[in-house]
């Protein structure tokens, strides 16, 4: 390789990339066992999108009114639509209860009752007695529970001394001929020097791919990094189709609103004033499943009944909630929305439109946060040396649409799953194999190609396009032509980017050489993620296909897998979903109405 590299080795039992929620909560698992355990990132830790997860953690502690885990999985399983494995969900949903107590022994403020256990509030889609009553299920911390989560277990990682390597952008990972994953390569940000880590396993924590869309509610960094990676080491990903688009962002601004202000009683109006969720979900009104209210949002708008001067946003009110619900519970809204919106929410209604938020699929994983390998229906083969959990993995506990605050449920409870794994794993092996002499050449070849880039369109340009085609071609309502010109188009964008433009060519706090890299990544989830969109041939949880507007069980229960190769082909393939529960303390639930 010629260029002016420096390069850096290290050797660790694990190195895991990504301090997000995920990634920390594995990272002091590791170091809690003994293993030597590195953690890379490109944000420093507690800056992780992680950090402004507002509403809340689920479990079924039943500290404000009866509950059972089982009716837990039960609602998630109906919230997924049926897509979710039910082995995983019934694993995240018993594990819920002493994830919890943990978070709280580590330190995590949570609100209290008056009694002084841990509050719970109100989500949508949670219920009791498998679909009755409405479930208190969502631990919060204020309206602040990320933040207070991630604190905790960065604390709790220095604590047993994980090294942080804070700031360097993994590029790839380093797979060999085996197809055994080695490590990963990643740029110190600070230094431009090239660090090469190689370990027994490589975790991918680095969050979602968000950003692949205009407006969004994730922060400029959810990427999809770790998506991209796997593409690149020829790795399937999975349901990539399935992108959930939050109710409540701010109009304008993308900024969320917590669904928590539905749970303390906030509630949806259109121009006439009229609370419509009455109408499409007589039973859970506000508090339906997202992609239910998301879609009734859209159908309200379409049909004339959006508020301003366009017409095209809707209301959400909590003019008539007391201040000091507000100002105890909700005290984050109150200032976002006055900084976003210019509202005071004491008085007037906040202007929101559904915004894209939380993206289902990832790498393909087994319930111990190793990445399995699918090509060609081998099922369930792990990838040697590879773990994936959180927003980057696809468990695949939130199938086709994910429950409000089960995603910090999934990142506690699938990072301490894969720190069990990675002791039983990792044991008294000593260093990990030294790598072979180039094994930073294929990560070095592709910054190289980029750093020199002197195509003709600036890296914003096209982003830009391929974000405008996402939210144009793979939004809330989908159908054949809308995918069909949605893939068409990121097809064109993604042959586009081979005529890119990096303004300078420093490996130095080189912003635009890493928007760059970030963009490769997302475009890589974004072609998945539309052909896999167009192929797929039935309405199920965020996927709404207008021209097949039932959920296809015969057909279509089933996960879908794409790969990538070099010249941007998409291929495709399908896995079961796994519909028996891990054990026998919960009863499968078949596929049923999803009526909320
Ligand atoms: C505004 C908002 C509010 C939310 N509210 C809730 C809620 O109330 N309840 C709930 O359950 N869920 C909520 N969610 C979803 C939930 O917060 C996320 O799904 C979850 O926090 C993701 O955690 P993570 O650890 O997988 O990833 P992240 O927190 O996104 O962390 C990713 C990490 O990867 C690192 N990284 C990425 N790429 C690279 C790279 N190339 N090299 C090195 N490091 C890299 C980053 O530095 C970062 O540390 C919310 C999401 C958003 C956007």
């Amino acid at each position: 390789m010629a260029g002016d590299y420096v390069i850096i080795d290290h050797s660790y039992d694990v190195v895991v990339v990504g301090a997000g929620g995920a990634g920390l909560r594995a990272t002091l698992g590791m170091a809690e066992k003994g293993l030597t355990t590195a953690c890379v990132t490109k944000l420093f830790p507690t800056r992780s999108h992680t950090v402004s997860a507002q509403g809340g953690i689920s479990a079924a502690l039943g500290n404000m009114g009866e509950d059972d885990w089982r009716w837990h999985a039960y609602d998630t399983i109906k919230g997924s639509d049926w897509l979710g494995d039910q082995d995983a969900i019934e694993y995240m949903c018993r594990e819920a209860i002493p994830a919890i107590l943990e978070l709280e022994h580590y330190g995590v403020p949570f609100s209290r009752t008056e009694q002084g256990r841990i509050y719970q509030r109100a989500f949508g889609g949670m219920t009791t007695h498998f679909g009755e009553g409405r479930a208190l299920r969502t631990c919060a911390a204020a309206d602040r529970t990320g933040h207070a989560i991630l604190h905790a277990l960065y604390q709790q990682a220095l604590k047993h001394q994980a090294e942080f390597f804070i700031e360097f952008f993994a590029i790839d990972l380093i797979m060999d001929a085996q197809g055994v994953c080695r490590g990963v390569i990643a740029l110190e940000l600070a230094t431009g020097e090239i660090h090469r880590f190689r370990a027994h396993l490589t975790v991918l924590a680095t969050g979602g791919y968000g950003r692949s869309y205009f407006s969004c509610t994730s922060a400029h960094t959810c990427t999809g990094d770790g998506n991209g990676m796997a593409l690149r080491a020829g790795l399937a990903l999975q349901d990539m189709e399935f992108i959930q688009f939050h109710p409540t962002g701010i109009y304008g601004a993308g900024m969320l609103i917590t669904e928590g202000v539905r749970g303390e009683g906030g509630y949806l109006t259109n121009s006439e004033g009229n609370r419509f969720m009455e109408h499409y979900a007589p039973h859970a009104k506000d508090l339906a499943s997202r992609d239910v209210v998301s879609r009734a949002m859209t159908v309200e708008i379409r049909e004339g009944r959006g508020v301003g001067p366009s017409k095209d946003h809707l209301h959400l009110h909590l003019d008539h909630l007391s201040p000091e619900v507000i100002h105890e519970r909700l005290p984050g809204i109150a200032e976002t929305t006055r900084i976003f919106a210019g509202v005071d929410v004491r008085r007037d209604p906040i202007p929101v439109l559904p915004t894209a938020h939380y993206t289902m699929g990832g790498v393909p994983t087994n319930l111990h946060g190793e990445a399995v390998t699918l090509r060609g229906g081998d099922s369930n083969s792990v990838v040697p040396g590879l773990m994936a959990i959180g927003e980057a993995a696809c468990v695949s506990v939130h199938g086709a649409n994910r429950l409000g605050s089960n995603s910090l449920l999934d990142i506690v409870v699938f990072g301490r799953a894969a720190a069990l794994r990675a002791a039983q794993i990792v044991k008294e092996q000593g260093p990990p194999p030294p790598l072979p002499r180039d094994a930073a050449e294929p990560a070095l070849t592709r910054l190289e190609r980029l750093r020199y880039a002197k195509g003709g369109e600036p890296t914003a340009m096209i982003r830009e396009r391929m974000q405008r085609t996402m939210q144009d071609c793979a939004a809330v309502f989908r159908d054949l032509p809308t995918l069909e010109e949605g893939c068409k188009r990121i097809a064109e964008v993604y042959q586009h980017f081979a005529g890119v433009s990096v303004s300078d060519r420093s490996l130095i706090w080189n912003t635009d050489l890493v928007e760059t890299l970030e963009l490769e990544n997302l475009l890589g989830c974004a072609i998945t993620a539309v052909e896999s969109a167009r192929n797929r041939t039935e309405t199920r949880g965020a996927h709404s296909r207008e021209d097949y507007p039932e959920r296809d069980d015969r057909h279509w229960l089933k996960h879908t897998l794409s790969w990538l190769d070099a010249s941007g082909k998409v291929s495709l393939d399908y896995r079961p979903v796994r519909l028996t529960p891990l054990t026998g303390a919960m009863k499968a639930v078949p596929p049923q109405v999803r009526v909320y």
